[in-house]
């Protein structure tokens, strides 16, 4: 007999998870060795029997949270062997520019890894962890928070798996959540009103060090290098309102238009575009948030399950590793589990919600240059430049720290009023102003931002 007062039958797994994906893998190589026999139930076939099944060329890129996952779980070295470093973002901007931006400012790299060999890699050392079982082709039809059990739907037909815990990581469009939600628990999911199409791009016309984008208002194509030396393209556009639009373009050719008027550059860099708009799927974005994340001491949600996210700033799975790297010690420093699954969903929630914010948020930071370019973005630039170890670029406090993505966001919204109260009492002319003078301009607002003399700001 269980803690729970529920009989459970012998063999049956101490921790089921629904879902083996990116998140579903890392939790199970996590959970294993402290907390007993895990089962991933996976509705699809194994992927590694059917390489490029999906037919995504997704990347995804890797930063320090998602590091600090994969070396604690011993897969850090062959995941960066199928990894291309990348030091920062070039933006072909409308008017011809070009603007080069550092991923941080001393140099360090993010990774962009395809996201299917990174998956077969966790897969892989999955299966070969000591208490992990991975059953493909099981789907999880509903959740039973009490016993707790799982109904799992195989070509056998239906049964049900109890245990003593279920963690549901099955993304977006979880069958996991509705058992929180039928408790109560509110979950918004949100498709956004963008819409993206992934395009194979040659590497010759491309510098593979960096990501590529191409903003074009409300529209945008990014280029993330891969180890063959081509490209993992991706445009994004708006579903409706101003165009471009997906909505607005109904068939390949207008979509051809539209591509070629919007980004005229691209259509050399990928000659086959036109073919490709015509025949590559287009796909949506989902966001989800939810107000609860566990049920007492039988069940938790991790990764897109809770906290889907547009990809814009590339934490949905950096912060689902952390999700799984949390939830294992929250586990760890209790006796009392339910108190351990509390104390993970208060120290998550709000940082997913947060950095789901800046993700959305970012898209229109990158796709409308202009946005940088008003007074109160160049002041914050500025602002930055000046006080390097006040203020932190965004990217790289989210990237190459594990803070918390709350305190990022929070940060961030004491920068912007910060710029615009300086120049609401000091004027537009700030933004030209000398250093000098900046810096005298904001001491009294910051007064740990300066050490020079005050040069007499009026
Ligand atoms: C264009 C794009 C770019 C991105 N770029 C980045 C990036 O640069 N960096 C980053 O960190 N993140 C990025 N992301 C986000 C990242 O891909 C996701 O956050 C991550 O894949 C989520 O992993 P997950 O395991 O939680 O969910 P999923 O990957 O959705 O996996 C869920 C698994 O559960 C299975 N499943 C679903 N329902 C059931 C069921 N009922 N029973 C059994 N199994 C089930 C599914 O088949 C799937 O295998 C990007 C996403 C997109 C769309």
């Amino acid at each position: 007999m269980e803690g729970n007062g529920v009989r459970r039958t012998e063999g049956d797994p101490e921790t089921v998870i629904v879902g083996a994906g990116l998140v579903g893998a890392v939790t199970a190589l996590y959970l294993a060795p402290r907390f007993g026999p895990v089962t991933l139930l996976e509705k699809r076939e194994d992927p590694r029997r059917a390489p490029g099944g999906q037919g995504r060329s997704l990347v995804v890129m890797l930063s320090a949270r998602g590091w600090r996952a994969l070396s604690d779980l011993g897969v850090a070295d062959a995941v960066r062997g199928i990894c291309v470093p990348l030091h920062g973002r070039r933006g072909h901007l409308p008017d011809g520019r070009t603007r080069f931006t550092p991923y941080s400012r001393d140099g360090q790299p993010i990774w962009a890894v395809e996201r299917e060999r990174l998956h077969h890699i966790l897969l892989d050392a999955a299966e070969a962890a000591p208490g992990v079982r991975i059953r493909f082709g099981r789907r999880v039809s509903s959740v039973d928070l009490d016993e707790p059990a799982v109904l799992v739907e195989d070509r056998h037909g239906r049964h049900r798996l109890t245990c003593r815990r279920v963690l549901g990581c099955d993304g977006a469009h979880s069958a996991a959540r509705a058992a929180l939600e039928a408790r109560g628990t509110r979950a918004e999911v949100r498709r956004l009103d963008l819409a993206y199409q992934e395009i194979d791009v040659p590497g010759d016309r491309l510098d593979g060090t960096m990501t590529h984008y191409w903003p074009s208002g409300k529209a945008m194509f990014a280029a993330h290098p891969l180890p063959s030396g081509r490209f993992s393209g991706s445009l994004f556009m708006r579903l409706e309102g101003p165009a471009p639009s997906y909505a607005a373009a109904a068939g390949g050719r207008d979509l051809f238009e539209m591509f070629a008027a919007h980004f005229p550059e691209l259509t050399a860099v990928v000659p086959d575009i036109a073919e490709q708009l015509a025949a590559k799927a287009v796909s949506t974005l989902t966001a989800v948030r939810c107000d609860r994340w566990v049920w007492q001491d039988t069940f938790a949600l991790l990764g897109d399950a809770c906290h889907a996210m547009a990809p814009f700033m590339g934490h949905g799975m950096n912060c689902g590793f952390e999700d799984a790297r949390v939830l294992v010690g929250c586990l760890g420093a209790s006796a009392d589990r339910a108190a351990g699954l509390a104390a993970y969903e208060k120290s998550r929630i709000e940082d997913a919600d947060a950095i789901s914010r800046l993700s959305y948020r970012h898209y229109f930071t990158m796709a409308d240059p202009a946005r940088a370019e008003t007074a109160v973005g160049v002041l914050r630039g500025r602002l930055t430049a000046l006080f390097p170890d006040r203020f932190v670029p965004l990217y790289e406090r989210c990237a190459f720290t594990e803070e918390s993505y709350a305190s990022v966001l929070r940060d961030e919204q004491r920068l912007d009023r910060l710029a615009a109260d300086l120049i609401d009492r000091h004027g537009t002319g700030l933004v030209s102003a000398s250093d000098d003078r900046l810096r005298a301009c904001t001491r009294p607002l910051v007064p740990d931002t300066t050490t020079l003399e005050d040069t007499g700001c009026s």
